[in-house]
């Protein structure tokens, strides 16, 4: 590819730092900086990293320009057209364009020897599966037209994926690239190793156990026009494929899909304006659509596809529901029955529960302590084999107590079980069967997570007991059993989404058993089975779900009838924050004529995190556009108090 050669004279660098614009220093002497280089400069009293994204042969006036700190890449990660991405990024999710370009290309400085992924001597494609009729109606559809947004809702197992794969190839042998996003946790090895095999020489995969040089040299592979198509996680997004053809965002309804650091992107938006600008076609898919994206099909602006079947054997699996309140926790009598049943078939079966540790709650009975984090608002979380009390937040540990240590009295306990206490409790019923724990905590080293999950596959497990982890992607044959260990714990978090979070996640997981047999069987434990959430998700109403979702939000006018905009400000001093929430709310008030409401400001719920105060104010406006643009003169003008960092959230999917 080539570059245009910025010349020597003066460099406009966009800095990595929270300031808006871009610099002017000093070229190097010797060979010419390309536009797209990555260098360190001189900014204040620090040094920071840059990419270089113009030249000229005079600063501006009234600068001194001071020379460059060092070049280094003088490979060019990106070109003139992609600043145009970067720049609509930086504007839209209120960052400056260092970081933007910070958080889009890749962040190694040398490229490696490590051979690339893309499987060059990999073995031949496996032929394409003959496709269902509904498979095949949807990929007509999509080819129908030059361009569109699509999404495909199949119930789980129906197929969803060989409809993204043949679209794929169709858009390759068009002579257009493609990218395919996925949650990082659906990146498992099973569907690479397929992938790579059906692309085999022009695929490259951006999965996060990628070295950071390794991850450049996908990246210029792909920039070389190599790869055709681009597997990975959100910021696969940005990867620089010349002549887009497909974007396809499979599990649309993750909330990973959502960056939690500055650019606060949403990869589905991001796709939605690069398949606007390319011409090109997105192609969406969930069997649980985001509450937005289902009310976008309603309204016609995604063309939906439906895939009803499953296909290898399956079908949807019973489903039932375990009042906790009249029964064991964390293993109920029923759930005990049904995984000693499924045992003795000869079957399989999966536990999820979506907590970590052994307890959440250390209390005093006789004074009512509670344990709690030093460094933010949320209790710890006993860990029974590290013999520590942990906070999932920061990461602040203490050994753990017998005693209560404000006012020593011995009566205290824990509760609240999680992972590490429900595999105990398997462990102490059933000792001669092979249990094995999925969480962030079982699985640290380094291929433990792929060789628990391939001898599950090989029938040498016979329970599988996990978080997210086990709740997506992950298709066994042998499974029968699908136990939820607890429905509720995001059902009662003060967010709007929690409800959707609820429904969606029971929908899931249940979806892993009976992918392969009609005997499927999923047991759902819950405090609050009368929950119109869990109901739902129980009886597979999904149309009914969305319907009474949606007329909750239109009357809230919240999304998707209105967009939210979240300013938090976090200081480690309390006061700060609370002056600097109160001050930017009063200046939204008078700048934001076009919003609908200013909520707040007031104390986010998670109100201390690493020991940072957070205030938030939240902006609801039916007139996105005018709003975002009164928004930007407001935070110009809002003076920056000494130790109060501000987070700006277009679109914000959490509220705590
Ligand atoms: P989803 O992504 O919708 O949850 P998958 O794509 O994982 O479903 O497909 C479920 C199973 O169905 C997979 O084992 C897949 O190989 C199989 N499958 C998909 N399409 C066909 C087809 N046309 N004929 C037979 N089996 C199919
Ligand atoms: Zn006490
Ligand atoms: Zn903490």
């Amino acid at each position: 590819m080539d570059e245009p050669a910025v010349g020597h004279g003066f460099l406009d660098v966009a800095c990595n730092v929270p300031v808006d614009g871009v610099f002017t220093y000093r070229a190097p002497e010797g060979e010419p900086l390309p536009l797209g280089s990555k260098v360190s400069v001189p900014f204040g009293r620090r040094t920071v990293t840059g990419y270089v994204v113009g030249s000229r042969t005079t600063p501006p006036d009234g600068v001194t320009a001071r020379p460059i700190t060092r070049v280094i890449d003088p490979d060019p990660l990106f070109d003139e057209g992609y600043l145009g991405l970067a720049d609509w990024v930086r504007r839209m999710y209120f960052a400056s364009l260092g970081e933007t370009l910070a958080a889009m290309v890749p962040g190694a400085t040398r490229e490696s020897s490590i051979p690339s992924l893309g499987g060059d001597d990999a073995p031949p494609a496996p032929e394409d599966l003959a496709l269902s009729r509904e498979q095949t109606a949807a990929l007509d559809r999509i080819f129908d037209a030059p361009g569109g947004l699509f999404y495909v809702h199949g119930i789980t197992g129906s197929g969803k994926t060989e409809v993204f794969l043949q679209a794929a190839e169709r858009t390759i042998a068009d002579g257009r690239s493609v990218i395919y996003l996925m949650p990082e946790i659906a990146l498992t090895h099973q569907l690479l190793d397929s992938v790579r095999d059906r692309f085999a020489g022009v695929v490259a995969v951006l999965h996060s156990r990628l070295t950071p040089s390794q991850r450049l040299t996908e990246w210029r592979r792909i920039r070389r026009g190599e790869a055709m198509l681009v597997v990975g996680a959100r910021s696969a997004v940005f990867a620089p494929v010349p002549r887009l053809g497909l974007i396809v965002l499979d599990e649309e309804h993750d909330g990973s899909y959502k960056s939690g650091s500055t650019p606060r992107y949403h990869a589905r938006q991001v796709a939605m304006k690069r398949v606007a600008e390319a011409g090109a076609r997105m192609v969406l898919g969930s069997a649980t659509p985001s509450v937005e994206a289902w009310h976008l099909m309603r309204e016609g602006r995604l063309v939906r596809m439906n895939l009803t079947e499953r296909l290898s054997g399956g079908a949807m699996p019973a489903l039932e529901v375990v009042d906790l309140r009249s029964d064991e926790e964390p293993l109920s009598r029923r759930l005990v029955a049904a995984l000693k049943e499924t045992h003795a078939a000869g079957r399989q079966s999966i536990l999820f529960l979506n907590r970590r540790g052994f307890a959440h709650f250390f209390h005093c009975r006789t004074c009512g302590f509670e344990m709690r984090c030093r460094h933010c608002s949320v209790g710890l979380t006993y860990h029974k084999r590290r013999n520590l009390m942990v906070c999932h937040y920061c990461g602040y540990r203490i050994a753990p107590v017998a005693q209560c240590p404000d006012c020593g009295s011995f009566d205290v306990g824990y509760s609240g079980f999680g992972t590490e206490r429900v595999e105990e409790e398997l462990a102490s019923r059933f000792p001669e069967w092979r249990i094995a724990r999925v969480d962030t905590d079982a699985v640290r080293r380094k291929g433990a997570l792929e060789r628990t999950i391939a001898s599950f596959r090989a029938g040498e497990i016979d329970v599988l007991l996990g978080t997210q982890m086990v709740a997506k992607g992950l298709n066994f044959p042998g499974v029968k059993l699908v136990g939820i260990v607890l429905a509720d714990t995001g059902l009662h978090m003060p967010d709007f989404r929690a409800a959707e979070r609820t429904f969606s996640l029971i929908v899931q997981v249940a979806g892993r058993a009976g992918r392969f047999h009609p005997d499927g069987h999923v047991i759902v434990q819950s405090y609050a089975p009368e929950n119109p959430a869990i109901r739902r998700a129980i009886g597979h109403e999904l149309d009914a779900f969305y319907a009474d979702e949606l007329s909750v939000r239109e009357d809230l006018t919240f999304p998707p009838y209105a967009r939210l905009i979240r300013l938090v400000l976090r200081s480690r001093d309390g006061e700060a924050a609370r002056a600097a929430a109160e001050s930017l709310a009063s200046m939204c008030r008078h700048g934001l004529s076009s919003a609908d409401q200013i909520l707040g400001p007031s104390e986010c719920p998670l109100s201390v995190v690493s020991g940072n105060a957070r205030h938030h104010v939240l902006v609801r406006t039916t007139r996105f556009g005018a709003t975002h643009a009164e928004l930007s003169p407001v935070l110009r003008s809002a003076s920056p108090l000494r130790g109060v960092h501000l987070e700006i959230d277009v679109d914000p999917v959490s509220l705590l």
